[in-house]
């Protein structure tokens, strides 16, 4: 065992193929030689995955971001990471080389990235499966958060619900999130700033999850929040703390002195249960939350 051992890590090391394991909560936990020289890693470092975005972005290098505005960026591709057991895709690198990347997650959400270059293969249909791709992404994606949309997160919902009743996942538990007097914020301060605070609430709130947990926009200032294996004690927490996060003096530059907060429904999938009795549940705590006087959660 241990002679396999030692041949498996000098292979593992020395391989052209990129691998990476990232755990739970996204920290790099093992890489080999060619993930880290690819995206500027040194060995040992734990970094999570957005570190490693943000460092290329800046530094152009690394993973080819195509885009202007960095974080909403990140915002849109953590609403796709780590969703399902299973993702294959078509990545880019700055120095030209294309990557055809997998990510296969354990059911307790640490994720095995493995690599190859497909630099040669298929050039010619490459702009068509990028097309594919890119037209995939835009109908799970909300166009003005950058999260993932009604759509997706409702058909995330409705397989979370329906691998809980088959007992795959254990508890997890499901939130609808609604910012506080929008309609005062509007007529305050505009429409158009009212969109930045869509912005902003999707991008923090965001920032502070796991790879394996969904969060979309279900309705104008509505979001749909899905934990799985996380039970209802760690999901207040977890709530709790987005409450200290998001919304804080500050987060809107334009506004400095400006602050909003948001009220919570809690609620946990319960075997038997349907989409339609999760959400209800869901949307009758938050009401709970905005009768109690809002900034606060509810659990039902
Ligand atoms: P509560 O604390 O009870 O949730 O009050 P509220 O004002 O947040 O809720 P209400 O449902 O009364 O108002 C929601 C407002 O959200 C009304 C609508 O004009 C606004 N809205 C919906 N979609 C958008 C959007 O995309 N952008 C902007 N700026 N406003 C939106
Ligand atoms: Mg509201
Ligand atoms: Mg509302």
């Amino acid at each position: 065992m241990a002679l396999f051992g030692d041949i498996t890590e000098s292979l593992f090391e020395t391989s052209g193929t990129l691998v990476a394991l990232f755990d739970p909560q996204d920290i790099l936990r093992r890489s080999n030689a060619a993930y880290r020289e690819t995206y500027g890693v040194a060995a040992n470092e734990e970094i999570s995955w957005a570190e490693i975005l943000r460092r290329n972005f800046e530094q152009r290098r690394g993973v080819a971001v195509a885009t202007e505005d960095f974080e909403h960026w990140l915002t849109s591709a953590r609403s796709r990471r780590g969703k399902s057991p299973y993702r294959a895709f078509e990545t880019d690198v700055t120095d030209g080389r294309w990557l055809w990347m997998t990510e296969t997650v354990s059911p307790t959400g640490w994720m095995l990235c493995i690599a190859s270059d497909i630099t040669e293969l298929r050039t010619g249909e490459r702009s068509l499966r990028q097309d594919r791709d890119s037209a995939r992404k835009a109908s799970q994606t909300d166009e003005l958060t950058g999260i993932s949309n009604r759509r997706y997160c409702m058909s995330v919902l409705q397989e979370t619900i329906a691998k809980a009743s088959l007992g795959e996942v254990s508890e997890t538990c499901v939130a609808l999130l609604d910012i506080d007097r929008f309609k005062q914020i509007n007529d305050r301060f505009g429409h158009q700033f009212g969109d930045a605070v869509l912005i902003d609430f999707g991008k923090s709130v965001q920032r502070n999850l796991r790879p394996a947990d969904s969060f979309g926009r279900v309705g104008g200032e509505e979001f749909l929040l899905i934990l799985p294996q996380l039970g209802p004690a760690a999901a207040e927490l977890l709530i709790e703390r987005l409450f200290r996060a998001v919304g804080r003096p500050g987060s809107l530059p334009s506004q400095p002195g400006f602050h909003y907060s948001f009220s919570a429904g809690l609620t946990q999938i319960r075997p038997g249960d349907t989409l339609a009795e999760v959400y209800h549940r869901a949307d009758a705590a938050l009401y709970d939350a905005k009768v109690g006087g809002r900034g606060r959660q509810m659990s039902a």
